[in-house]
């Protein structure tokens, strides 16, 4: 059987009890801010379950870390922590449980329904990086910029491509953002252009968040990566381009990056993720030995980007990718960040880059999508190159179990062995999301 909670979870939720997210909420614009975790329509308190002694195991017992304004102390306490929480969460909010099901009281302490609380940033986070690590995306900027000749640069094979990225204008979802001002691209040999950005895009990009870290002077080795990461959440790198275009020669992004960064608030930690992790893509040439992997996954993360122009309701949907795109995969990027001997703190952020398919339909920007404004794409009656004031873009991301029928798993079991028949029952006819909700946020004009 699949495992059920006894808080009713609609089939389309994106918080089922296989996800259980971590985040931080408010209840009342003064309370105090604390880490839950989300259960279909509701939030867990996760301080006044700590505060019932419900987290009983070696590693929970004695710790404060959920009587914190964000998840950094439990971030620091590293997988066997996590994995403890998640055992016992899934455990108290299953529908055989009686401790929470049948205790009316500390039920109504313990869950809050999701529409009567503030989301708010879930961790503190130091540093911030952003990576460039989808191939399609680095083929199709190359190809406008230098010609399908150059497209791609040969360092790019090799390395996994980053810019150190600004972490205090990380925003949450939901956040306005401020068209940015700044120096623009000049046409031709003009002179450049101050102003309000004219070319304001997103970037569909998710996010690593970081476990324990690493000592200064120590690198973390690309197989142990994956103890480094907590879990992802869905990113917006808002960029402007005329702005980028300008500055970028020859150090990179700064001004065209800086002015905001959205994340959606519930991370979803890579225990959830593990049942939809495939093999990521064929690396061609094969990495250097600090890159290769004995085993290199991606996850199979469907992602969604949306407009709601100015002035309308509706939201049109611009573009479906998704995570197993990447080229390099998240725990290379890790370990590539801290080859060098700089250390990541619990709590830091390693952003992915723009998530494009191979598709016209999943490029993950609009500087992709218009072709840098000479396709204008059309929504519900109008038509965008990049962004306009009012613009509202959400995000969404799910992973789907994918549960085969009757008709398939009564002709497979004369030929397949039991453990596999197990394995069939228990996902057929009970579909279910792990999904990241929501990243969204809306262009207000720039300041006079
Ligand atoms: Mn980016």
């Amino acid at each position: 059987m699949v495992l059920k909670s006894f808080i009713e979870v609609h089939p389309d939720s994106h918080f089922p009890i296989q996800n259980l997210p971590y985040g931080v909420f408010k209840r009342q614009p003064d309370s105090e801010p604390r880490p839950g975790v989300a259960i279909g329509d509701y939030v867990l308190d996760l301080s006044v379950v700590a505060s019932a002694g419900l987290f009983d195991g070696p590693f929970l017992r004695n710790s404060h870390c959920f009587n914190q304004p964000n998840l950094n102390n439990f971030l620091e306490l590293g997988r066997p922590a996590w994995k403890e929480a998640r055992t016992t969460l899934q455990k108290l909010l299953s529908a055989a449980e009686p401790i929470l099901r049948d205790n009316a009281i500390l039920r109504e302490k313990a869950l809050v329904p999701t529409s009567e609380v503030q989301m708010l940033l879930p961790i503190a986070i130091g540093d911030y990086s952003d990576f460039f690590a989808s191939k399609h995306h680095a083929y199709n900027c190359g190809v406008m910029f230098r010609g399908p000749d150059n497209a791609i640069n040969p360092n790019w094979f090799h390395i996994p491509i980053a810019y150190h990225g600004r972490a205090s204008s990380i925003v949450i979802s939901g956040t306005d953002i401020i068209r940015p001002s700044g120096q623009g691209h000049p046409a031709g040999n003009s002179l450049p252009y101050f102003g309000p950005s004219r070319k304001l895009d997103f970037e569909l990009e998710m996010a690593t968040v970081v476990g324990p870290g690493n000592e200064l002077g120590k690198p973390v080795d690309v197989n142990e990566a994956a103890n480094h990461i907590f879990g992802l959440v869905l990113m917006n790198d808002w960029s402007a381009r005329d702005i980028q275009a300008w500055e970028y020669v020859p150090l990179g992004p700064f001004l065209g990056k800086s002015f905001g960064t959205t994340l959606s608030p519930w991370i979803v930690t890579l225990d959830a993720l593990e049942q939809f992790a495939l093999d990521a893509p064929q690396q061609n040439p094969s990495p250097l030995p600090y890159l290769a992997e004995k085993k290199s996954k991606n996850y199979d993360i469907a992602l969604q980007a949306s407009i709601v122009p100015a002035g309308q309701k509706d939201a049109h949907v611009v573009t479906r990718s998704n995570l197993r795109h990447l080229y390099w995969t998240i725990t290379q990027q890790l370990a590539h960040q801290t080859i060098n001997g700089c250390n990541l703190r619990p709590g830091d952020l390693l952003g992915t880059g723009t998530i494009s398919g191979p598709e016209p339909d999943s490029y993950g920007c609009l500087l992709e999508l218009s072709w840098n404004g000479q396709k204008p794409l059309s929504l519900g009656g109008t038509t965008r190159t990049f962004l306009e004031d009012g613009d509202e873009v959400i995000f969404t991301g799910y992973c789907k179990v994918k549960f085969l029928g009757i008709f398939s798993f009564s002709l497979l079991c004369d030929f397949i062995p039991l453990p596999t028949i197990d394995c069939l029952t228990r996902l057929q006819g009970d579909g279910y999301n792990v999904g990241f909700g929501t990243c969204s946020g809306k262009i207000l004009p720039s300041l006079p």
